[in-house]
């Protein structure tokens, strides 16, 4: 396959197309970005990898961080996690607080806030140190040190995270946080306002394009069992309310930041990355979800 070929003719399309989304501004700090970054990095089993535009440049994170803290509190609680959180997409906005007074304050997915928040708190609970050991075990997966918290970013969005505090409030008073709410918003805002490259990202979650062993070095990181339910989750749940959408034009598991970046995994044969800051109404990269519609119909591998 020749993925710079089909990366290089995704650079011209992308480059064509008029972008109406829009850059994420209900966090201050986020809306400083140039609204026209560009990159994507693609990543094979074989380890062969394949790049275009800003692919070496940082950017936040965001909800892509809420994959990694459910792998490490799936690792570490098991099935007794999901007691606290369930695995039903939403079909609501990724802040929504409709559903939490029916649910009796049990999220219905880890990826929509709510049980975001939910994972940082079960993080909280279980970790010695969770703020370091967070970083540490993305840098890790990465196989790189040279990733970090970006302060101003973290402190832009406890500032201006009104609902996030209501859904962490709201979610206490009916029994499901375990520790003092401030502490568990500190930690959940850290861990989206990471920074990483589209080549860290990938790197990052090769485990989950290799039954749970990273594609540089082979190492088994978690176990595949674990790997097929978080991708089935990402396919279902990934995109907040257009989750269907995501799979009827991708047909990948993927999850998505309002930092504009997407990470997509086909689960046998490549793991990709793409950034793009302008958003479309449900909050996901419009350029990137465009960028990857055309990698799965120029290559012909998605998952159906
Ligand atoms: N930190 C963001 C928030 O809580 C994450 C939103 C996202 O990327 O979906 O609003």
């Amino acid at each position: 396959m020749d993925f710079q070929n089909i990366l290089n003719i995704i650079h011209k399309d992308c480059n064509r197309i008029e972008n109406h989304g829009k850059i994420a501004n209900y966090i201050p700090e986020l809306a400083k970005v140039d609204p026209d970054k560009f990159g994507m990095f693609l990543l094979t089993n074989e380890n062969e990898s394949y790049e275009i535009g800003d692919s070496q440049e940082k950017f936040s994170i965001q909800s892509i961080s809420k994959v990694i803290s459910l792998t490490i509190a799936a690792e570490l609680v098991g099935q007794d996690l999901w007691k606290r959180v369930e695995v039903e997409p939403s079909g609501t906005p990724f802040n929504s607080l409709t559903e939490l007074e029916r649910d009796k304050g049990i999220p219905r997915n880890p990826f929509i806030n709510a049980g975001a928040i939910i994972i940082a708190d079960v993080l909280l609970s279980v970790l010695d140190d969770p703020i370091n050991d967070f970083l540490t075990f993305i840098r890790k997966l990465a196989g790189d040190d040279d990733i970090y918290y970006n302060e101003k970013v973290a402190e832009s969005e406890k500032d201006y995270g009104y609902r996030n505090t209501a859904l962490v409030n709201y979610m206490k008073a009916l029994g499901n946080i375990e520790n003092d709410i401030d502490d568990v918003l500190n930690f959940y805002y850290h861990q989206c306002a990471i920074e990483m490259t589209c080549e860290q990202l990938a790197r990052t979650f090769s485990i989950f394009a290799n039954a749970g062993k990273k594609i540089s070095s082979k190492k088994q990181v978690i176990s595949a069992k674990s790997v097929k339910r978080i991708n089935a989750i990402m396919q279902t749940c990934g995109f907040y309310d257009e989750a269907g959408e995501f799979a009827y034009r991708v047909g990948l598991p993927g999850k998505s930041g309002v930092g504009g970046g997407i990470v997509a995994v086909h689960p046998t044969a490549y793991v990709v990355a793409v950034w793009s800051p302008k958003l479309n109404e449900k909050g996901n990269s419009n350029l990137g979800i465009h960028a990857l519609e055309d990698l799965t119909n120029l290559s012909g591998l998605s998952v159906f």
